[in-house]
């Protein structure tokens, strides 16, 4: 597999000669340029070790995308058969199996940045009742970590991607004193958050990765609202803007592009020697050496690798002789309900835009609550609220009624729409497992990912709880509901915050990683994404992969300097 460079050279007596030289070996392979990979790269590189990237994508050219296209300039070329660029990777290209009754959305962006490009940047820090949540409630192993572990590096993160917020601090969010200045509260959020602290519920200002400030050379945010698309001025936290190019700069970074890997490659002593991968364009295979293999390719994609790298050493997966890599996946379920304050019927329309996304916040709750019959909790974000362009046709489509008392009805109303999208935490169960099915390959003959999924008795007694909430708060607002159905759940996966399956801990028997991201069986494999999370607790997960991306890097730089790797 490892075609050794040949060249040709002069042996001296005017004939040519071959010579053989041995591939170069990398002091790092990083795989995947998203939050985590982006991250491990920027890390290692400003401690001055060299990294090779390997990323399934290529870098968006976002002056192709159709982010300022007219709508109806938009309809003309579509009706030319025109399709605009699209950040999400096609399940025909790279197709997963679930079983028949049990569907997951699985959203992935293959490309520099990864989901980063879209994510909705909440921010969030995770307290010490996520940390120490299972040792709390006896349900599965406990993090070997706890928030004193990781709060440095909330504050290193939070000042380099920059996050905006107020000046909150609780039990389940934890304070930050490096936040820029949040945007100020729409009117249905003013009202939002009255009703929800008339039943004793508080709510914060929203955590976002937006820059309202200026940072490093990027202006701050001008408030289009259109984050969904990315940022065109690099506003927000994207990888692919604010850590690649810096890990470039050093010099130290190569990064190559369109290369998919399949499996980590091992030495006859079962250590990491490099990756397989294949030229995402033409299929071809290679070869790529390094001494230490970072993992950053996203909880789904880094698991299947594992899994997909099996050898005489590793027969059930690299690092998988305790049979944790796959299991314990975790989702969060997620609901969403909508309708109308009519305290805002007839306002004045008015620019809502703000940083895309809400500017409120509703921190977990339940663990001041006695007997809920539930372990855990959940959040809320609120989406949409107000005049927003999109919302024209969304009450368009809710509301009855045609012409020109229709068209008044709508513009009525406008100001007053909100969303409440409550998160809720998952436990982990050892039967939500990512597998890789032998029988079908991919289109490079890799084992196809396969993913089962469901949640449980706990989940659907928190979601009964979470619908009590939002009857009883939705009373308190007096909202007008359009979109509510008691019991409903939005589709597993559609919280886009996957996690587990490769988890930390510090029983090499229940767990894969130690508390430093580095696998309990190969020392030199180190897994730095969400599937590195022993739980998922409630909150958006990336501020904290992020976090631990930095921390493990930290580690693993003395390590290199130490010569243990
Ligand atoms: C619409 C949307 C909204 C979101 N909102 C939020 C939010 O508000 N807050 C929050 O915390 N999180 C949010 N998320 C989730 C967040 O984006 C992820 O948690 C975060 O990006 C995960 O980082 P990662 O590095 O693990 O994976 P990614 O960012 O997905 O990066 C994975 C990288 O690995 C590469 N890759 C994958 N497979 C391979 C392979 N086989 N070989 C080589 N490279 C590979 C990809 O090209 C990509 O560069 C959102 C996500 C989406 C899509
Ligand atoms: S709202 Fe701000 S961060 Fe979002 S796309 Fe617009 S300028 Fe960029």
């Amino acid at each position: 597999m490892e075609a050794a460079l040949q060249d040709r050279e002069h042996d001296g007596y005017n004939r040519p000669m071959q010579v053989k030289r041995a591939p170069k070996v990398y002091p790092v392979i990083v795989v995947g340029s998203g939050a985590s990979g982006g991250m491990a790269a920027w890390n290692l590189t400003r401690q001055g070790v060299n990294v090779l990237m390997l990323d399934a994508g290529t870098k968006f050219d976002r002056s192709k995308f159709w982010t300022h296209v007219r709508p109806w300039e938009a309809r003309e070329r579509r009706a030319h058969g025109e399709q605009p660029p699209q950040f999400f990777l096609d399940t025909k290209e790279q197709p997963y199996l679930t079983p028949e009754n049990r569907p997951f959305e699985l959203i992935r962006v293959w490309g520099h940045g990864g989901k980063t490009n879209v994510w909705g940047r909440v921010s969030l820090r995770y307290s010490d009742l996520d940390f120490k949540g299972p040792t709390a409630d006896g349900w599965e192993i406990p993090w070997p970590i706890e928030y004193k572990d990781v709060a440095p590096y909330y504050d290193k993160v939070e000042q380099l991607i920059g996050v905006c917020g107020g000046d909150d601090d609780s039990d389940a969010l934890p304070g930050s004193k490096v936040l820029m200045p949040p945007p100020g509260l729409r009117c249905g959020e003013r009202l939002l958050k009255k009703a929800f602290e008339s039943r004793d519920i508080p709510i914060v200002h929203g955590r976002r990765a937006n820059r309202t400030l200026p940072l490093n050379g990027y202006p701050a945010c001008h408030y289009c609202g259109n984050c969904g698309s990315g940022c065109d001025t690099g506003s927000f936290f994207c990888s692919a803007d604010h850590l690649l190019p810096a890990a470039l700069k050093t010099g130290k970074l190569e990064i190559r592009s369109n290369a998919v890997v399949g499996r980590i490659l091992v030495d006859e002593n079962g250590l990491a020697r490099g990756v397989q991968y294949f030229d995402r364009a033409t299929g071809k295979e290679q070869t790529a050496l390094a001494k230490v293999v970072v993992m950053g390719a996203s909880a789904v994609d880094t698991t299947r690798i594992l899994l997909n790298s099996k050898s005489d050493k590793h027969p059930n997966g690299i690092g998988n002789g305790s049979d944790v890599i796959g299991r314990y996946l975790c989702e969060q379920l997620r609901v969403h309900v909508a309708g109308f304050l009519p305290q805002l019927y007839g306002n004045e329309l008015q620019n809502d835009l703000g940083i895309g996304g809400e500017h409120i916040y509703m921190p977990r709750f339940t663990h001041r609550r006695e007997n809920l019959g539930f372990l855990r909790g959940f959040q809320m974000q609120f989406w949409n609220s107000g005049c927003l362009p999109g919302n024209l046709p969304r009450i368009g489509n809710e509301l009855e009624g045609f012409g020109a008392d229709f068209k008044k009805d709508v513009k009525r109303k406008y100001p007053a729409w909100v969303e409440l999208h409550p998160f809720g935490e998952t436990l982990p169960y050892a039967h939500n497992r990512i597998t890789v099915d032998d029988s079908k390959p991919d289109r490079y003959g890799l084992p196809m990912l396969s993913i089962d999924y469901q949640i449980g008795d706990n989940e659907r007694k928190m979601a009964d709880y979470i619908f009590d909430v939002l009857e009883d708060v939705g009373k308190a607002a007096g909202i007008e509901w359009v979109h509510f159905k008691r019991g409903e759940l939005d589709n597993n996966g559609s919280a886009i915050h996957e996690h587990g399956c490769c988890r930390m801990g510090a029983d090499p028997k229940r767990s894969a990683l130690n508390k430093w991201n580095q696998m309990h069986e190969v020392k030199n494999v180190f897994v730095v994404d969400g599937s590195a999370f022993t739980s998922a607790s409630e909150k958006n997960p990336t501020l904290t992969i992020l976090s631990l991306s930095m921390r493990a890097t930290d580690y693993l730089g003395d390590e290199i300097k130490k010569g243990n790797l």
